[in-house]
């Protein structure tokens, strides 16, 4: 019997891998896809927000040739230090349920079963796009994983969002020569885009190079337009490809299956201690950023790095520590 299981290779799951050998306790990670799964998803040439030393595990220098790091250099980061801590990771290995209680666990997985005297579910919310719910949306022609501009060129586009991953995309699309629109349901568009991305986009859209069609939903997606409600009612836009950069959430029927219950709150946040991380199932906690539950910026790896080390020192000590720092970190984000 191992002492815990921890579900997923995020950056998260990595930090909880290394707290717990620091512990002296002897973990397995367990993760459905490739090292870093996640991040293998986020846009080829994209540039974290966060700069290097904040996502930073382990103590690991993560030095970086500019100001921000790339999808690339942070695959990189979390590769070696993965392979330099010799962290035992079980890769392509999906963890399908978790029988047993606190002390004995059993761990089931596409590959066979672990024995483990507690549980960390560090699984992220990026599987699970939040969708539309529109006709068409199955089309081949819509994605909800934005990878690079070069489908795209002298495309119509319609990016659908009105937050970070929407902005980038639509710049970067209009920028190697898609004609871009840029659709959100809201009166205007987010004021949490970062501040450096903002006056881009605005200028864009000033200068008529990107259209935006604000107050504006979807209702159905067609092979050649899109059927859209607006202000002013429902009319039609002549359409080739649709990025839905609406968001993610975290895989409720997995902790449904879990055990783990959720707030009832605007987030449906899922149910754990704020201090130890542990869930209302006795010795399962909960690590990264699936505890923000619907509000998936609450928790980044900039703060939840910090999840592993208390999860552990409950698990070790049954004491827990208050969330200073972490609390500190997220405010820098905001
Ligand atoms: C485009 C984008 C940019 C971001 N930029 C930043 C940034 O600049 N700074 C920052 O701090 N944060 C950033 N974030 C937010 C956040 O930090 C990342 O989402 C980060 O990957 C979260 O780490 P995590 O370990 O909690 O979850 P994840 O990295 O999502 O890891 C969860 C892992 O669990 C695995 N998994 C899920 N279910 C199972 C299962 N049943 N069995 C086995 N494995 C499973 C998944 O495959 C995945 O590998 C960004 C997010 C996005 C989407």
């Amino acid at each position: 019997m191992v002492d815990v299981v921890i579900i997923g290779a995020g950056p998260v799951g990595l930090t909880c891998g290394i707290e717990a050998m620091r512990a002296g306790l002897e973990a397995v990670i367990v993760e459905k896809g490739a090292l870093t799964n996640s991040l293998m998803g986020y846009p080829l040439h994209m540039e974290f927000f966060s700069t290097p030393e904040l996502l930073e595990v382990g103590g690991h220098p993560f030095t970086t040739l500019r100001y921000k790091p790339t999808r690339s250099e942070a695959l990189e980061y979390y590769r070696r230090v993965a392979l330099q801590e010799e962290l035992h990771i079980r890769l392509y290995e999906r963890v399908q349920g978790v029988a047993g209680q606190d002390g004995a666990f059993e761990v089931f997985t596409s590959k066979g079963t672990i024995a483990c005297r507690k549980v960390v579910a560090a699984t992220g919310f990026f599987d699970i796009p939040n969708m539309l719910n529109v006709p068409g949306e199955a089309l081949s022609k819509v994605t909800h994983y934005y990878r690079e501009p070069y489908p795209y060129t002298r495309q119509k586009v319609a990016v659908i969002g009105g937050k970070n991953s929407a902005a980038k995309a639509a710049l970067e699309c209009y920028r190697h020569g898609a004609e871009v629109t840029l659709i959100h349901r809201g009166a205007a568009l987010s004021d949490r885009i970062k501040y450096w991305i903002k006056p881009d986009l605005d200028n864009r859209i000033k200068e008529g190079s990107i259209r935006v069609l604000l107050r504006t939903s979807v209702r159905a997606i067609e092979q050649q337009r899109l059927l859209l409600d607006g202000p002013e009612g429902p009319f039609a836009l002549d359409n080739d490809f649709v990025l839905a950069m609406t968001g993610y959430r975290p895989d409720y029927g997995f902790l449904k299956a879990l055990g783990i219950g959720t707030e009832d709150d605007a987030y449906k946040t899922p149910i754990y201690d704020k201090e130890s991380f542990e869930t209302n199932r006795e010795g399962l906690y909960l690590a990264g950023t699936v505890c923000g539950g619907l509000k998936t910026s609450r928790w980044f790896i900039e703060n939840g790095r910090f999840h592993a080390a208390q999860i552990m020192r409950h698990i070790t000590t049954g004491k827990v520590a208050p969330l200073r720092l972490a609390e500190r970190h997220w405010k820098t984000l905001e």
